[in-house]
């Protein structure tokens, strides 16, 4: 094993927050630092992106009245959030933004420099902006050329397998990496880093879900932190939407405003149009094919209402077990435009889309470079239909943290981004993209205030470092050898969290999914991974271990949410026996058990007892601070503050 010198700063994952971390440390003269990843190409926020992606942050423009305060009223009105850490996402937003807009990301304003916003979910204001589809990649990309300016190395080909703690568990000190570029033969390619700190950047869990429109490129890694015992905060609160599979990519806005039929296909090639079956009249099916543009992520508060599309996908598909499609290639014969409503009919004709005889044709009209997009991914929406799914999207939980984005429990590590889960049942589009570099900020600023001074002990660190590698080594603890075949392992989890802990969601079959999952960690952590001769193998079996353990503390989230809370934010929760049936061409099961509101003025904790078990509690949530401050005294305690340091 070779052992790496000592870093200030260790950040594990490459994404918009992890490059923002290591950029605002460099500048705070943090300069002991690297950032270690899986590699540049990976990340959501490099591969993923939406018709408009969205970047929250304060308004900027114009007379409409904006502050810190009213944003974070916004950011938390959702519930299940610290006004806290709302306000200080609020405050530092123009700062994070600024320094995006300063590294060349090209977000757009007014000749005055005003930055324009628009409306986007959850936001009564115009905070949200965007540069296009490829918001996040844009972030990407510039920081990624500001952190090779500063020289901050980056070593990629890097996969973190294990997190160091002090014997306690009580703060972090370093981390073990697979290094995949390098042979398995024993033990070469494992790593060890030890730091002072550790940013924690290694985005959400998509590839827990095999329903998925997190991007191909990206797996996730919070299961690293749990198997330490970080906590964990609100990991039941996701968001799920409908997806093209083929390229994952959300089919939102355009793609349902141009009306493209739904159809499924049975293993017998049987095909129909299934969505036929829920509403009255075709022009009644269309309008709500079309509201379903405007409200596209699925909501507990839209059933019923337009998220009743997402739920008749999940029965076709999940239930039926026929694959759902979107047709753009033709109207069902008794298609008559001037049948749909008075909304719809004057988007598609103030679009130019009215004279379109189908939904490709409409599509050309109101969005051309939508169509190029599939194209570019070799899929041409004019001579074939377009898979789809619900797909898990993103995760409003993750990893607790405080004020400083310092997790409550392990002193020294720092979970930002995705990964740290500071929304809470609902959150304002592009609010994600904020929060990872607002997160970024506070823990860099942190690190530079209290943690610059080197604390750790090597000889511990030396005995758990090495304690580490030997379970990693030793064949003879472990008798079973690991499969090479990682990718069934996989397959088999994520399956299980798309049917059980994704949307829709029964007590049943989540404590079944949480039993399953169990039984799969133990069988993973049992193999012998010596027997494996290649390092990719090597990560990726310890990754398939750390997701079954991340799921049995989701599913374990999950089961806690459906028996107390009920349907909320973005998934529902059906109660058989005592719900309300949701609509009267679904199944008699399909009965939604009521959201129990008093639940969204607490954020549910999740952690580890000392055997390793998720234990749940519970936290009343901050309310937003509103201190009526004064220049001199607030500048006063600022000055003292830092001289205490
Ligand atoms: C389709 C889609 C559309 C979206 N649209 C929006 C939007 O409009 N607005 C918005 O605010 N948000 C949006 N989001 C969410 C947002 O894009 C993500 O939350 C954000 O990009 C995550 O950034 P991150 O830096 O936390 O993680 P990522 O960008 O995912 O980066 C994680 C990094 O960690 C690395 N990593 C992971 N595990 C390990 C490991 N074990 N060892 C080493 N490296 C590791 C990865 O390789 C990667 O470099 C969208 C997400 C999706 C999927």
């Amino acid at each position: 094993m070779t052992t790496h010198p000592h870093l200030n700063t260790l950040i594990i994952g490459s994404g918009a927050s992890g490059l923002a971390a290591a950029v605002f440390l460099h500048r705070l003269g943090v300069k002991d630092i690297a950032i270690y990843t899986e590699g540049l190409q990976h990340g959501t926020s490099l591969n993923a992106g939406s018709d408009k992606q969205t970047y929250y942050k304060l308004g900027l423009y114009g007379a409409e009245p904006d502050a810190p305060v009213l944003m974070a009223n916004d950011l938390s009105a959702g519930g299940a959030m610290h006004g806290d850490i709302a306000l200080i996402e609020a405050a530092a937003s123009p700062l994070t933004f600024a320094n995006l807009v300063h590294l060349g990301v090209p977000f757009p304003h007014d000749e005055f420099g005003q930055y324009i916003g628009y409306k986007t979910d959850h936001d009564p204001k115009r905070r949200a902006t965007s540069c296009g589809p490829y918001t996040s990649r844009e972030m990407c990309l510039a920081l990624t050329a500001e952190a090779k300016r500063l020289n901050i190395p980056i070593r990629e080909n890097r996969i973190a397998i294990e997190l160091l703690t002090d014997r306690n568990r009580c703060r972090a000190i370093g981390a073990i990496f697979v290094n995949t570029a390098k042979s398995a033969l024993a033990g070469q390619c494992f790593e060890t880093v030890q730091a002072e700190n550790i940013i924690f950047a290694t985005g959400g869990p998509g590839g827990m879900y095999a329903d998925s429109v997190y991007p191909v490129q990206h797996t996730g890694s919070i299961g690293l932190a749990l198997e330490v015992g970080a906590q964990a905060a609100n990991l039941a609160e996701s968001q799920f939407g409908l997806a093209s599979t083929n390229f994952r990519w959300n089919v939102s806005g355009s793609y349902m405003q141009v009306l493209p039929r739904f159809i499924s296909v049975d293993d017998q090639g049987v095909t129909r149009e299934f969505l036929r079956d829920y509403f009255p009249s075709l022009p009644d099916l269309l309008n709500a094919v079309f509201l379903k543009g405007y409200q596209w992520p699925f909501a507990a508060g839209h059933v019923p209402g337009s998220s009743l599309i997402d739920i008749f996908v999940y029965v076709e598909s999940m239930e039926r077990g026929r694959q759902v499609f979107l047709d753009y290639r033709s109207d069902p014969p008794d298609f008559d435009f001037n049948a749909l409503n008075q909304e719809t009919r004057d988007y598609l004709t103030k679009s130019g889309a009215h004279l379109g005889k189908t939904p490709l044709q409409r599509l050309v009209a109101l969005n051309a470079p939508a169509i190029s997009l599939y194209r570019d991914h070799g899929i041409d929406l004019a001579t074939e239909p377009l898979p789809i799914a619900v797909c898990a999207q993103h995760n409003n939980g993750g990893l607790a943290a405080d004020l400083n984005w310092e997790s409550p429990n392990l002193k020294h590590f720092f979970p930002i981004g995705e990964v740290c889960g500071t929304h809470g049942v609902t959150r304002p589009g592009g609010s994600a993209l904020n929060s990872g570099q607002v997160g970024a900020w506070r823990a860099a600023q942190a690190i530079a205030l209290k943690y610059q001074g080197k604390t750790i002990n090597d000889a511990d660190f030396l005995a758990q470092a090495k304690e580490s590698h030997q379970r990693l080594s030793q064949p003879e603890l472990m008798a079973t050898p690991a499969s090479p075949d990682w990718t069934q392992d996989r397959l088999i989890l994520q399956q299980r969290m798309s049917r059980a802990g994704a949307f829709v969601r029964t007590r049943e079959t989540a404590i079944q999914a949480r039993d399953e999952a169990r039984k799969q960690f133990s069988a993973v952590s049992n193999c012998n991974l010596t027997t494996l001769a290649n390092a990719v193998d090597i990560a990726e079996t310890i990754r398939n271990r750390q997701f079954c353990l991340a799921q049995v503390y989701y599913l374990t989230a999950i089961i806690e949410q459906i028996e107390n809370m009920g349907s909320r934010g973005g998934a529902i929760v059906l109660d058989p026996k005592n719900g309300n049936h949701i609509h009267p061409a679904l199944p008699p099961h399909w009965r939604l058990k009521p959201e129990n509101a008093a639940w969204r003025q607490k954020v549910m904790l999740c952690q580890s007892d000392p055997d390793g078990n998720p234990v749940i509690a519970w936290q009343d949530c901050r309310p937003v601070p509103c201190p009526d401050g004064w220049f001199e005294t607030v500048w006063k305690s600022f000055r003292e503050s830092r001289q205490s340091l």
